[in-house]
């Protein structure tokens, strides 16, 4: 073999990082968890580890967040890169074994894939990364949608979410057409966009009345109320981590899954 245009050299070691933040120092991707790359899963985690760590040291930099808002990363990603682990030692052993015993386990879990819908779709946000929660939910209160990642929703407007997320920014959205325009929290990076959903839209976002999306795509928090007051109420029992008055809500949409509380700097 003369002049190879790739060369890749791969095993099936699985390692993982003990703490992805010392001081200065932070790691992501292949660097933060090694796996076989068993379904294609690695590059998606890769992504999402960069994209989380980006908005957050972009923040820092800026001075609209503490320092603490990094450790939030190790927060809620080390445990993305574990499962990550887990799902590609599941994979590597469904792959290669060849015993009778195996086979019939590969062959009952082809049968859920094929016939059963919502086991095909767990499987399908696990393996996109789609059913990542940043930070876990960790209490009954907490909406549904609180940490997930926010669909593209469309509105009345003919607007997408993820075209207004482009900038970089966080988006605050106001779905009632107005009853929210008072709702605190803006920051210069903030894009406020005022219209209700498209008919037809998510059912889960049916009853939301405003909402917080980080620049990751992770809803910060989500309301049901149209009152201006207990709309506030509602954002403030998520505790965000980053330099801000407790009025006006922080600047930067971080919610840290380590430290549970609202750092004021
Ligand atoms: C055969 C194979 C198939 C795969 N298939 C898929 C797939 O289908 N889907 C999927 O999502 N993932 C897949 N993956 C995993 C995916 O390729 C990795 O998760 C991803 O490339 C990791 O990106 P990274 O930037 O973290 O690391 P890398 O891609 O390893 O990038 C690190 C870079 O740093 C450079 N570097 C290293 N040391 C130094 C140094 N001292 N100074 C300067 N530069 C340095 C390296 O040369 C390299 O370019 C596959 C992996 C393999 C091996």
């Amino acid at each position: 073999m003369r002049e190879p245009r790739w060369l890749s050299r791969f095993g099936n070691a699985t390692r993982q990082a003990e703490t992805y933040r010392r001081g200065r120092v932070l790691l992501a991707g292949d660097a933060a968890h090694m796996h076989f790359p068993a379904g294609g899963p690695g590059l998606n985690v890769g992504v999402q580890d960069a994209t989380n760590l980006g908005w957050k040291l972009a923040a820092v930099l800026r001075g609209t967040a503490t320092d603490g808002l990094l450790d939030s990363y190790h927060g809620e990603r080390h445990p993305v890169g574990a499962e990550l682990l887990l799902n590609t030692r599941a994979q590597t052993a469904l792959m290669t074994t060849y015993a009778p015993e195996g086979q019939a386990l590969r062959g009952l879990l082809g049968e859920f894939i094929a016939t059963v819908p919502d086991f095909s779709q767990a499987l399908a946000e696990r393996m996109s990364g789609l059913s990542v929660v940043h930070p876990p939910a960790e209490s009954a209160s907490a909406r549904p949608l609180t940490g997930r990642r926010a669909p593209d929703l469309r509105f009345a407007d003919g607007r997408r979410l993820f075209e207004l997320l482009r900038g970089g920014g966080r988006v605050l959205l106001d779905l009632t057409g107005g009853a929210a325009a008072g709702l605190p929290g803006r920051t210069p990076d903030t894009v406020v966009h005022t219209a209700p959903l498209a008919p037809h839209g998510r059912d889960a976002w049916r009853r939301v009345t405003a909402a917080l999306i980080r620049t990751d795509g992770h809803v910060a928090w989500a309301a049901e109320e149209t009152d201006p007051e207990t709309l506030t109420r509602s954002r403030d029992a998520h505790p965000v981590h980053v330099r801000g008055s407790r009025r006006d809500g922080g600047s930067g949409g971080g919610r840290c899954a380590v430290t549970r509380g609202r750092d004021v700097g």
